[in-house]
């Protein structure tokens, strides 16, 4: 017998964050929606008799957030990253698992992980498939790719070569990388970085092609955006030195923007809070009105933009920095859901609708009145099971009352 359950809620908003007319009720089945409407619409009468009623009253429901960019590895650390990689590898990956079920409860159902040591995030990715932690869905590129003591060299296989580079997306996409992720330059905080030359870049993003992979880059100045467009990358993270003339070759060649805003001003406003140099925080800082700007012309160019948080930022924050730049607020809330869904190449959740996964939030209130409410759902409808919300921040405790003591 398929288990349904009726949900009951003051209103739907899509995936493409717009309320859905007139709908304040979902059937579902076996982890599926299959009915989406009211009680005369929706096919309700049918399976009210066997079915559980969750009654959301004045909440919201939508689909679950999609973070196209963060690490499950170092998420919301108050340490320094240095200080958890000089953990052992258990501690590590004790930290990811408790990293992944945070933010499964801040209402976090697919996360892009975009970078770990060693085989920490797919081990990570496996483990959460066959239910030995409790998480979002992972999508994952296992670790970057990066010189010797280049940036992001922790969480990166390290070349020196085409071959090396070659065999670095080879390894990766055995070891089951659903994408290839290249370092195309510093953040500035250590200037002297060797970062991959145009030609190692090209021939990662050729190799991850040959795979069948997509690929995204970490960049911040325009040369590095602009070495990893001419190369064919498929996303373009950070970018905070992103100019309307680049910007346009994006839109034309349909290349996705995840600019992580929040994590930036995160560092930019407080990172000395968290386990950050003063030296870094102030880099950051000099990021933030450029970062806009950028964001504003990748906006204006009609560039597709998808929600990250990379580190300290969080969903909400996201949403309110990528309106701040210019998106309305539904259009900030689709970037959270729906166009991560279509980064990601899943085509089965990030929509409210008969056929998709009932992978899904309930937020107390208006997310289109207070976008705020997104990072605190009530309720998690994920995998087939109904999760309490607040139940699971209090199992975990919240990084600000439990910061990690390394
Ligand atoms: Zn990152």
């Amino acid at each position: 017998m398929p288990e349904t359950t009726v949900v009951k809620c003051a209103r739907i908003i899509d995936g493409t964050g717009t309320v859905i007319p007139g709908a304040n009720l979902v059937v579902i089945r076996d982890g599926a929606i299959v009915a989406v409407g009211d009680q005369t619409s929706a096919g309700y009468p049918d399976c009210a008799l066997d079915a559980t009623v969750v009654d959301l009253a004045s909440s919201t429901l939508m689909p679950g957030l999609i973070n196209c960019h963060d690490h499950f590895a170092t998420r919301r650390s108050r340490a320094p990253a240095a200080a958890i990689f000089a953990r052992s590898q258990a501690y590590q990956a004790l930290l990811a698992a408790r990293n992944c079920l945070l933010s499964l409860a801040s209402g976090v159902l697919v996360l892009r992980d975009m970078g770990a040591p060693g085989l920490l995030a797919r081990e990570l990715a496996l483990a959460v498939e066959q239910g030995l932690v409790l998480g979002p869905g992972i999508v994952s590129c296992i670790n970057g790719i990066t010189r010797p003591s280049g940036p992001g060299a922790a969480l990166s296989m390290t070349v020196s070569s085409t071959d090396e580079v070659r065999a670095a997306v080879d390894y990766l996409a055995e070891a089951g990388a659903n994408f290839i992720k290249v370092f195309a330059a510093t953040d500035g905080s250590a200037p002297d970085q060797p970062t991959l030359t145009a030609e190692e870049i090209r021939a990662a993003v050729r190799r991850a092609q040959d795979h069948g992979l997509k690929t995204a880059a970490h960049t911040i100045t325009r040369e590095s955006i602009s070495v990893c467009l001419q190369a064919g990358i498929t996303c373009i993270e950070h970018a905070p030195e992103l100019d309307r003339d680049l910007a346009r070759e994006m839109a034309l060649s349909d290349v996705v923007f995840v600019p992580t805003m929040s994590g930036f001003h995160m560092i930019g406003t407080e990172g000395w809070l968290w386990g950050r140099t003063r030296e870094k925080a102030q880099i950051f800082a000099s990021f933030l009105q450029p970062h806009m700007t950028a964001v504003r012309s990748a906006l204006e160019e009609g560039v597709k933009v998808a929600a990250g948080t990379d580190g300290l930022g969080t969903m909400a924050m996201e949403v309110q920095l990528l309106e701040r730049a210019g998106m309305r607020r539904s259009d900030a809330l689709q970037a959270a859901m729906g166009s991560g869904a279509q980064l990601l190449g899943l085509n089965h959740c990030g929509k409210v609708a008969p056929g998709f996964d009932a992978e899904l939030i309930a937020v107390d209130g208006d997310p289109l009145s207070d976008p705020t409410c997104i990072d605190h759902p009530v309720t998690i409808f994920h995998s087939g099971k109904v999760f309490d919300a607040r139940a699971l921040r209090e199992l975990c405790g919240t990084f600000d009352e439990s910061p990690v003591v390394l």
